[in-house]
């Protein structure tokens, strides 16, 4: 007989897959790191994972545990889905502005969900600092211990790259990777791969949305703009991206990234979110620079159907002044 043991058996060991146009069009190998196959279809599940195992490990969680982070997204419904797995409730808070489709998709993972205005880090309701204070407040009065997950500044986070994707990516190209390329959110992503790959070699680069400052952190150059892409963008070093420095960094507008995602779709059948399209768009920008014949990696973070009701709406588009492709208007395209 095959089988996993549990869900968390199921988180990594992801596939890398060719990009057809990516590659063709810069006469690279691009190759996209399938995240999405993740069971929370995100790369977090890797962060989420790991952080309650080093959690554990240290003696802080313990069956019937509590997990709490703030967080509207991925790392969320990877936390819910690993913590139900391995026994633990996980609560969730989250800012009320947050698109009804991820307060619903958390939930169904299976967390409790909590929701609080929509203020600024330096306000103490701010969703991050309320989660920090609700496990405090928890931990008081848990036998089984409360974890703050805390994904921005806890460097379990990337140790998961450092052990899991680098050392994947390594192996499933033979060692022959040039590059890898990836956007920020905490930083665990790109500073772990980075980390496990940069000794060897291979020149790690950021993609970097427009609106986030860590391009300028790391190059001094302004950058303004704004993206509807969501999960990354980062305007401080994280603990996550202390002692690490890219080799390149590149600024992508969603100009740019947007249409990528959408070819993705058309052309290749893969619905991705926005934060791939930036991250297709960083890897085709390092074989440019690196020239033909290379081999560059880089995350395709999570799966599209997310975004319906933002990256996939015609009328969010429009009410964001980006282009709407022709096939998503709704008008049948084959039929005369
Ligand atoms: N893409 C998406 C969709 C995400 O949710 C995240 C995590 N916030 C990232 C990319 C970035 O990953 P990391 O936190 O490892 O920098």
């Amino acid at each position: 007989m095959q089988f996993k043991s549990d869900l968390a058996h199921l988180v990594g060991n992801t596939p890398l897959m060719k990009l057809r146009r990516a590659s063709e069009e810069t006469g690279c190998t691009i190759l996209g790191k399938c995240e999405f196959m993740n069971p929370g279809q995100s790369v977090k599940d890797r962060a989420a994972l790991s952080i309650i195992q080093d959690a554990v490990a240290r003696g802080e969680l313990h069956p019937g545990g509590t997990i709490v982070e703030g967080t509207a997204g991925n790392t969320g419904i990877g936390l819910a889905l690993v913590g139900a797995s391995m026994g633990f409730k996980t609560i969730i808070v989250i800012p009320e502005t947050q698109s009804q489709e991820k307060k619903d998709m958390i939930r169904l993972a299976g967390a409790e969900l909590v929701q609080v205005p929509a203020v600024p880090y330096k306000n103490p309701n701010n969703y991050v600092r309320y989660s920090g204070r609700l496990a405090e407040k928890l931990r008081r009065t848990s036998n089984e211990g409360v974890l703050w997950a805390n994904q921005f500044d806890n460097i379990a986070n990337r140790q998961a790259h450092i052990d899991g994707t680098g050392p994947e990516v390594w192996a499933q190209t033979d060692g022959k990777v040039d590059g890898f390329v990836c956007a920020v959110g905490t930083g665990g992503t790109l500073a772990g791969v980075g980390m496990a790959l940069q000794p060897k070699g291979v020149k790690i680069g950021l993609a970097d949305p427009e609106g986030a400052s860590l391009y300028t952190i790391y190059t001094g150059i302004e950058a303004g703009g704004d993206s509807i892409t969501e999960g990354i963008g980062q305007g401080r070093i994280t603990a996550n991206l202390e002692g690490f420095t890219p080799d390149m960094c590149f600024k992508i507008p969603d100009s740019e990234a947007l249409p990528i995602v959408f070819d993705m779709l058309q052309e290749e059948g893969l619905c991705l979110g926005g934060s791939s399209g930036i991250n297709i768009a960083g890897a085709m920008r390092m074989a440019r620079e690196m020239g033909p014949g290379h081999t560059i990696v880089t995350i395709l973070c999570d799966y599209g159907n997310r975004y319906q009701s933002k990256l996939f709406n015609p009328d969010f588009l429009q009410s964001k002044g980006l282009p709407v492709p022709a096939w998503m208007d709704g008008a049948p395209q084959s039929i005369p």
